[in-house]
């Protein structure tokens, strides 16, 4: 399996003192949304599951059929734009660009979102005002986020469907907001962290303190970080910010070695790559805690340390299995989902597992898993003692 993951070795990955991400600027593949966890308590668990308020997850959960998608974030950027589009123009990939509105508050990046229009391989998305955190702010605050860009945006001549949440940070309200306008939510399969190599510490680097994603494997090589994503889903949406000079340095590179693994570049609208991201109907990935099938192994892949645990390994003929993933301290809660515990599975490491609940009907929903009391893992995190009963795979 592709997650015969040394847990122990990911036993630092999850970290999620994500919050010094925020000060870097670009932290879009940091879901500030679940950083937030007061975990005391059994959270308020939503009577209905939603399954499409997140803002990172992809809509299309693959395989991707050896397709690749890039997309850009947080410019335009008068030079390091204009670079990356005349390369991209060069070689023939389309790529959509999901600008921040104000960006364009400096008229030297007109021409820039202006090339982006006139060129059929390139589109302008909306990827909000400001950049801010819109889980935390108020649904008008939001709307207008969302409406101020959209108008930005129509100076240019055009009408842009694709809206991505800054940080991924979604609620089920402004996920609501953002389809009322008819826009398409849109994650990634594929996080680069390349704002982390580009623009923290030492260039072409990125510490896993820096950024839990990255493992440590991978703290100096982005290339083939990203080669190992695009191969765990066949391709993909891949995430990069083109305010980032040394991101654009980069893409010769990175083009090149995607075409040399094989991928073909597609946009966002190629309905075969992404019907459901086009529908507005995305694919409902189990997210941590929830069952899972070990026989495709998906989960809620935006978290790279995730993986389909099965609950009876010594049987292959069962393929029932519980997205979970290393932690320390916390693990990520998500709208709509049942929370999660980072229950103390063995001496070394944690592990993410759904708290017992209403929503998963105690366990019940969880096929395999049993409902089983456990410390938390604290490891060397601030969170505190607590013990929880979540709903385990049996063969813990
Ligand atoms: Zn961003």
């Amino acid at each position: 399996m592709r997650h015969a993951l040394p847990c122990l070795l990911l036993l630092v990955a999850c970290k999620k003192d994500a919050q010094d991400t925020e000060e870097t600027g670009e932290p879009d593949g940091t879901d500030l949304s679940t950083e937030v966890e007061p975990d005391t308590d059994p959270p308020v668990e939503p009577e209905v599951r939603n399954a499409f308020c997140g803002g990172i997850e992809p809509a299309d959960a693959g395989p991707m059929g050896g397709r690749v998608t890039l997309t850009f974030d947080d410019g335009p950027d008068a030079e390091d734009t204009a670079e990356l589009l005349a390369l991209l123009d060069a070689e023939n990939i389309p790529a959509t660009f999901f600008i921040v509105g104000q960006q364009l508050d400096d008229p030297s990046s007109w021409p820039a979102a202006e090339d982006i229009v006139e060129n059929p391989l390139f589109e302008l998305a909306n990827h909000s005002y400001d950049h801010a955190n819109l889980a935390r702010l108020s649904l008008g605050a939001v709307a207008d986020q969302i409406d101020d860009t959209d108008a930005l945006i129509d100076t240019f001549g055009q009408q842009t469907q694709f809206f991505r949440f800054p940080f991924g940070s979604s609620t089920c309200e402004t996920a609501d907001l953002v389809r009322e306008r008819g826009h398409r939510i849109t994650g990634w399969h594929i996080d680069t962290a390349d704002w982390c190599y580009s623009a923290v510490g030492v260039e072409g680097v990125c510490l896993q303190d820096d950024y839990w994603r990255v493992p440590t494997e991978y703290e100096a090589d982005m290339r083939s970080f990203i080669l190992e994503q695009a191969a765990r889903y066949d391709g993909g949406i891949l995430l990069f910010h083109d305010i980032h000079a040394w991101t654009v340095d980069s893409m010769p590179d990175i083009i090149a070695d995607l075409r040399g693994a094989g991928y073909t570049f597609v946009p966002l609208t190629d309905l075969d790559t992404h019907p459901n991201l086009n529908a507005g109907t995305p694919d409902d990935i189990p997210y941590l805690g929830e069952a899972c099938d070990t026989a495709n192994d998906l989960c809620f892949h935006s978290e790279y340390f995730s993986w389909c645990e099965p609950t009876d390994p010594d049987n292959s003929a069962v393929t029932t299995g519980v997205c979970t993933m290393p932690c320390e301290g916390l693990c990520p809660d998500r709208d709509g989902a049942a929370g999660t515990f980072c229950a103390e599975t063995s001496a070394e490491y944690g592990q993410c597992l759904a708290r017992s609940g209403d929503i998963n009907e105690q366990c019940t929903l969880v096929a395999g898993s049993v409902p089983t009391a456990y410390s938390r893992f604290v490891g060397d995190s601030s969170a505190n003692a607590s013990t929880a009963t979540v709903c385990a795979p049996s063969s813990n």
